[in-house]
């Protein structure tokens, strides 16, 4: 083989390794993983809102019942002056009726209220349950994800190590200059620094070449270094 054919052995590899490459990043398991971690992400946000409108009621629940406690405890001292024989000044004693009966109509207030807080409580615990439960099945199928991501990254991972092998073989026997010039071409061309000329047709960007410079590449010895006039590759010929 003269050296554009040798050099068209290391693009051989050096095309594998870039679809190789490709394959690695765009993994359809990572993919996958990026979409469940988005919506583990989501389902965290929703169960702490939970939690935190949880935490709110449960607060609310505590004043409510520090309040009904104080009325009551109000009530308790009312009644002990009311019938401890404390006063009895009619005027005094009506008063005295009045506060309590106005404190019993604040108690039962403040109790309608603590339920109405119970109830909206009590759904919230089903529900804060039912997310953990999908927040868990999620982490489950993420660390199975993982895995396999794992899995297919070190094979990929592997090929490459082979092919990588096999361009540095290839690439030994093909002079460093041209290497050089081929690897400069490739780097702003797509990847592709030299390709075969078939039919008068360049490999690499598929233009047919004129009849006058096709004439004159015919006269070349093989080994001469030919470039297409289009796109600049190297032309093996
Ligand atoms: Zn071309």
């Amino acid at each position: 083989m003269n050296p554009l054919e040798l050099l068209l052995e290391v693009q051989k590899h050096d095309t594998h390794a870039d679809q190789i490459r490709h394959r690695q990043a765009n993994l359809p398991e990572r993919a996958a993983l990026d979409a469940r971690e988005a919506e583990r992400t989501k389902a965290e946000r929703e169960h702490r809102a939970t939690s935190d409108r949880r935490d709110e009621l449960l607060v609310e629940q505590d004043r409510l019942e520090g309040e009904i406690a104080k009325a009551k405890e109000r009530i308790a001292a009312v009644d002990g002056k009311l019938y401890g024989g404390a006063t009895s000044n009619p005027r005094e004693l009506q008063a005295l009726q009045d506060e309590v009966a106005s404190l019993g109509r604040r108690v039962s207030l403040l109790e309608d209220s603590e339920i109405e807080v119970m109830e909206q409580l009590e759904p919230l615990d089903k529900v804060s349950e039912t997310q953990q439960a999908a927040l868990d099945e999620l982490a489950t199928v993420i660390d199975r994800l993982g895995v396999e991501l794992t899995a297919a990254e070190a094979e990929l991972g592997v090929d490459l190590e082979s092919v990588e092998k096999q361009r540095a073989e290839a690439a030994e026997a093909v002079p460093s200059n041209l290497l050089d010039e081929y690897e400069h071409i490739r780097s702003r061309s797509g990847g592709i620094g030299v390709a075969a000329l078939i039919g008068g047709q360049c490999g690499g960007c598929h233009l047919k070449l004129p009849a006058m410079e096709l004439d004159r590449i015919k006269k070349l010895p093989p080994d001469g270094i030919v470039h297409c006039d289009e796109c600049g590759r190297l032309l093996v010929h």
